[in-house]
């Protein structure tokens, strides 16, 4: 089943007197609970995309699907309760609150929600049971990130966006925290969705969407996807 799909979807950024076409006449769909890596060199668009996706930018044409609602035809407000409700966000940075602790961190991704799971309970299921008065200096990247994941789930969405998520971390790191997001999507029904530029990731993946300059130039399943312990990294 269908989360969210992009329609031809075209994103252009005025430069000055030029314009930038990021995304060209995109169709991509997102599958609800599926693990989908969306591959490409740096600029061919995957951030773009990412950021239309989780209703954080809105395309220049195309539509937007997400279960039967336009997301171009909301105005400020839905896109808000959109991003609230239905989307978590994780980035290479992890972009965590210096002086917040880890529990504060997580508290700040879910105040508005609903049905937040509380932060202690969000932190142990990422590993991290035990730091919650941890500040982000005192933790490691691949736990800042997991901290970082956590703020993401606590709201419980539908929808986890991941930007270039090991970027930052070494390769041991890095395979601990795919490790991580896949079994998310294998254990809660959550569709994760990486952005990378790391075609070993795609191995572990339902779904591989490939761009390339704008354009989907690939967009395959894998039956039979690899363990994340069997990639090379
Ligand atoms: P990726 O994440 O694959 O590296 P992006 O989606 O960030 O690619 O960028 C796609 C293209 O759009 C690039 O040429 C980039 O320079 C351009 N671009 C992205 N964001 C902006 C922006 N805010 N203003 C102008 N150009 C942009
Ligand atoms: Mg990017």
């Amino acid at each position: 089943m269908s989360l969210v799909t992009l329609q031809n979807v075209s994103k252009v950024y005025p430069v000055g007197e030029q314009e930038v076409r990021a995304l060209d006449g995109v169709d991509l769909s997102i599958e609800a609970g599926a693990f989908t890596v969306v591959l490409g060199p740096s600029g061919s668009g995957k951030s773009t995309a990412l950021n239309l996706l989780g209703g954080m930018d809105t395309p220049t044409s195309g539509r937007i699907d997400a279960a039967g609602t336009d997301l171009t035809a909301l105005d400020d407000r839905g896109l808000t309760a959109y991003r609230r409700d239905k989307v978590g966000f994780v980035f290479q940075h992890y972009n965590l609150v210096p002086n917040l602790t880890a529990a504060e961190n997580v508290g700040l991704g879910s105040q508005f929600a609903r049905d937040a799971v509380a932060p202690a309970d969000a932190l142990a299921s990422v590993g991290l049971g035990g730091r919650e008065q941890s500040f982000p200096a005192e933790l490691s990247g691949g736990q800042m990130q997991r901290v970082a994941i956590a703020r993401a789930l606590a709201k419980r969405p539908p929808l986890l966006l991941c930007d270039e998520p090991t970027g930052a971390l070494d390769s041991e790191t890095g395979r601990s925290v795919i490790t991580l997001l896949r079994s998310i999507a294998d254990g809660s029904g959550t569709a994760v969705v990486v952005v990378t530029h790391n075609a070993e990731i795609a191995r572990i993946a339902d779904h591989v969407i490939t761009l390339h300059d704008g354009s989907v130039r690939e967009d395959r399943r894998n039956e039979s996807p690899a363990s994340p312990e069997e990639i090379d990294w």
